[in-house]
């Protein structure tokens, strides 16, 4: 059989990862296929889901049955049993399916999974303990990097651009990074412009390589 699968994402390993990947899937409106191979991991999430099944992902025939073929996209969220994680990926490569992110637990776990057939491979624990290093010992808010070197940073405005202009300030020039916005009190945020003038106790969001994001937001 072959159903019309095209918005659908399956979602294999419904524990930490997968179950906050599955409920965020939900949230944002798209048809999920949960598996998990734990009845009981099966049974709680039976009503949170519109299909939930207990099988072994493992299986390229089990996954064929389940239809995993007419799915665009798969996340594989197993990640304490490799072997399990690695023979998952392989099935979904087998069955074609063209978008596979899958979840490692180290970078040699992750090399398999990419020589496997996963397109995307995630490191759940190791980018957010990076980003927890930048919040726990900086003056940063929050930090997001993105893969190619470049990040986005929320952090309370440096001393040195307090009751200027952003213009007058010039920390594109001084500091090679971007303001992109500003946020004052409770007001909401709102975007930077070259008149923008910064008031003690603001907090800019910077973008820029990643390095000078971090020495800005490092300012006092
Ligand atoms: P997390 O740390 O995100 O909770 P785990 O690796 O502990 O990740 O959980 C992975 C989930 O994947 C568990 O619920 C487990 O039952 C499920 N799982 C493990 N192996 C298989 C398999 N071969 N087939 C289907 N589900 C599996």
């Amino acid at each position: 059989h072959s159903g019309d699968h095209t918005g659908s994402v399956a979602v294999i390993g419904l524990g930490r990862f997968g179950g906050a990947v599955a409920s965020s899937l939900l949230h944002l409106g798209h048809e999920v296929l949960g598996i998990d191979e734990n009845p009981d991991i099966v049974q709680r999430w039976s009503d949170r889901l519109t299909h939930v099944v207990q099988a072994d992902s493992t299986s390229t025939e089990a996954l064929r049955q389940l239809g995993l073929r007419d799915f665009g996209r798969a996340v594989v969220g197993i990640g304490s049993d490799i072997e399990a994680s690695v023979l998952t990926v392989l099935a979904l490569e087998e069955l074609g399916v063209a978008d596979i992110w899958a979840k490692a637990t180290s970078t040699k776990h992750g090399r398999i999974l990419e020589r496997t057939g996963a397109h995307h491979v995630v490191y759940p624990e190791a980018a957010m303990g990076e980003r927890v290093a930048h919040l726990v010992t900086g003056r940063m808010i929050d930090f997001i990097e993105f893969d190619d070197g470049f990040a986005i940073a929320k952090t309370l405005a440096p001393r040195e651009a307090v009751d200027k202009t952003l213009s007058e300030s010039a920390l594109r020039t001084r500091h090679g990074i971007t303001i992109v916005g500003l946020k004052r009190g409770r007001n909401d945020f709102t975007y930077a412009r070259a008149d923008t003038i910064v008031e003690d106790g603001d907090i800019l969001i910077v973008s820029g390589a990643t390095p000078l994001v971090e020495k800005f937001a490092a300012l006092v």
